[in-house]
């Protein structure tokens, strides 16, 4: 063997070892389960590099329906947390999905199932917890995400379960999570303010995704387009939708991106409502790739219907 052919074996020797060091670190990230992507955000966030994401929305679906695909089971099989929403806000994908799954660390009452509802008090408790009537919140309202305060308290529960699982890498964590939220607060000081000046004002949605947004930024909501939530509107209720939002002056009809224009579309044109299209989870529409982005894009979208008007 001459100088030339020791030279390489040094250097394949070094790459080799190089790439069984690299794999375990690798191999030893926490795989992550998020049913949204406002839950997959804040993964990553509060992970960083110690984490691997993946969500099963992409964020054009709607929340109580996201297709299930094959490729769904290998990535649940594998992986390490299951981050929900809850408030059975997944009732009609996840347990299907989570018994083809097979994977006993991440099923319910498990360390790795984490329902990021623990510590929010749900708004619009139906007297029925009852799923044969099709209402899509039996438990209380899941949208709370959509208040930037209270997905600061899913933010925590994800910091907390991140810190259970790995405890040798708190002090990450716990670095992450506070750079996060300075930037989150930065931002609900930045919407309130731009808030301020609609308190009060009536607004209409299709589905009922905005009681928490509405209480948060002092806004009147008026009523939705569903009958009840999951259930499609009836020509009699729009009617009477109609007419209310006539005699009260409802100004502002938002028409969430999974659901069809056409009857928020023509319901503002019967009021002379302003429509608006709001994204409900980043990625839902460009420019909304992370949960800021997102607030940012839905705040400014909606001073500006507003703005349009006067
Ligand atoms: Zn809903």
């Amino acid at each position: 063997m001459n100088l030339k052919h020791i030279r390489l074996s040094l250097i394949l020797f070094f790459i080799v070892l190089f790439c069984i060091s690299a794999l375990p670190a690798y191999a030893a990230k926490i795989r992550v389960v998020t049913t949204l992507t406002d839950l997959a955000d804040f993964a990553r966030e509060v992970g960083g590099d110690l984490v691997d994401v993946h969500s099963l929305a992409t964020g054009v679906e709607d929340t109580h329906g996201v297709p299930m695909k094959p490729s769904f089971v290998p990535i649940l099989n594998r992986a390490d947390l299951l981050i929900l929403i809850g408030f059975d806000c997944e009732h009609a994908f996840l347990p299907a999905l989570l018994e083809a799954s097979k994977n006993p660390r991440i099923q319910p009452g498990h360390a790795g199932y984490i329902d990021c509802s623990q510590g929010i008090i749900p708004l619009d408790v139906p007297k029925s917890t009852d799923h044969s009537a099709g209402d899509v919140h039996p438990y209380g309202n899941p949208h709370y995400t959509l208040d930037p305060v209270l997905a600061e308290t899913a933010v925590e529960n994800i910091y907390k379960t991140l810190v259970d699982f790995a405890p040798e890498h708190k002090k990450e964590f716990t670095q992450n999570r506070d750079i996060y939220l300075a930037k989150l607060n930065a931002g609900i000081t930045r919407w309130e303010k731009e808030m301020q000046p609609f308190k009060g004002m009536k607004f209409v949605s299709y589905h009922e995704h905005w009681p928490y947004f509405a209480k948060r930024f002092g806004l009147e909501y008026f009523g939705t387009i569903e009958l009840r939530p999951g259930i499609d509107p009836t020509p009699r209720h729009i009617e009477d939708l109609v007419a209310s939002m006539r005699a009260q002056h409802v100004a502002i009809v938002v028409r969430e991106p999974q659901f069809p224009e056409k009857a928020p579309r023509r319901i503002a044109e019967q009021t002379g409502a302003t429509m608006v299209t709001l994204p409900i989870m980043p990625g839902a529409v460009p420019h909304t790739e992370t949960y800021i982005k997102m607030m940012d894009y839905t705040i400014q979208s909606f001073v500006a219907a507003v703005q349009t008007r006067k």
